[in-house]
């Protein structure tokens, strides 16, 4: 690709972003997804001066990427990162943690580490092996991902944060939207939208700053910046095909048929769908009559206190990591 930037017109251009049929350089590259995640934080008051924020920080490429850029457009004193360790054989992420801390530190950001052993008494690999040996059988993908909003609520709720920010891509929302169309999960669809109010006043209201921008750019800018790309691979991927593994594939194909298609999905429902998720309503949920954390009608126990009492975990130990100086300080 010997073309020069369709921006600049000064550099040669290194990524051809099909979406928009430009090729950049990388500088406008570069500058290109930094203001498509600023405009997108500005567009819906993700952020307010001031707001305290706490990243859940994978160690992967978009945690890098949403680390870097919310630490140049908002206060990194206001910031925690917060990384979770699974827990499962053979997937090492200790050192992919040790990694995005010290880049953390050195953009002045604060990483506490934790793992889901640490939280709940059991590592990740130990609950599925449990509920396995008592014939349950949830995706091992349940389990985690219940776990880990869980966790990122808790240290939010305890550290007193008024955010809590993931750096979900546009891949991975474009995928949940049809999922939840798909089973017919309009609360969810709406729950998706950047405007509906958090479910209870025990959530932290959520933001996901990288919203629109495609997977394939988190990873071009985290090359580019020389962030590690090479994440390690979970065990358990691929073993489980779920739905979600199905639409990804279909969503991939249609977005090399017509470019951009996964960003018009996703900003189509914005549009549609903002009223409606502005009317949703933040309700009192009900308390887990084990831990008290907030659950669903109808349910007795939350769903992390249900699934390790199937596995045979009765008493949770739920501890919490003490918070970073900064956030105990009681700040203007
Ligand atoms: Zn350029
Ligand atoms: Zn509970």
């Amino acid at each position: 690709m010997a073309a020069m930037c369709s921006v600049c017109g000064l550099r040669k251009a290194i990524v051809y972003q099909p979406h928009t049929g430009r090729a950049l350089c990388r500088e406008c590259f570069i500058e290109d997804v930094r203001s498509r995640v600023k405009r997108e934080v500005e567009r819906w008051k993700m952020l307010e001066p001031g707001d305290k924020v706490l990243l859940g920080l994978s160690g992967g490429k978009d945690s890098y990427v949403m680390l870097d850029i919310l630490a140049g457009i908002h206060d990194p004193s206001k910031l925690v990162g917060v990384s979770i360790i699974e827990g499962i054989p053979g997937y090492n992420r200790e050192e992919d943690i040790v990694k995005i801390r010290r880049h953390a530190r050195d953009l002045g950001v604060d990483v506490v580490v934790t793992s889901i052993r640490e939280y709940t008494g059991y590592s990740l690999y130990e609950i599925v092996q449990r509920a396995r040996a008592r014939g349950v059988k949830h995706s091992p993908c349940t389990y985690c991902g219940i776990s880990r909003r869980r966790i990122l609520n808790a240290y939010a709720r305890m550290y007193g944060v008024d955010k809590t920010a993931t750096a979900h891509n546009l891949d991975d929302e474009a995928q949940t939207a049809v999922v939840n169309m798909l089973r017919g999960d309009i609360i969810g669809l709406l729950r998706q939208h950047p405007l509906s109010p958090p479910m209870s006043t025990g959530i932290v209201p959520r933001i996901k700053p990288l919203r629109k921008i495609y997977e394939w750019e988190t990873a071009v800018y985290a090359v580019q910046m020389g962030y590690p790309l090479q994440e390690t691979e979970c065990m358990f991927i691929n073993r489980f095909p779920t739905l979600r593994a199905v639409v990804r594939e279909e969503l991939y194909r249609l977005e090399e048929e017509s470019p951009g298609s996964l960003l018009r999905l996703l900003e189509s429902l914005d549009e549609a769908l903002e009223d409606h998720a502005k009317r949703l309503s933040r309700e009192e949920l009900p308390r887990c009559a084990k831990c008290g954390e907030p659950t669903s009608y109808n349910r007795r126990l939350c769903k992390l206190c249900e699934i390790l009492e199937e596995a045979g975990v009765e008493k949770p130990i739920y501890s919490i990591k003490q918070p970073p100086i900064f956030l105990t300080r009681t700040s203007a």
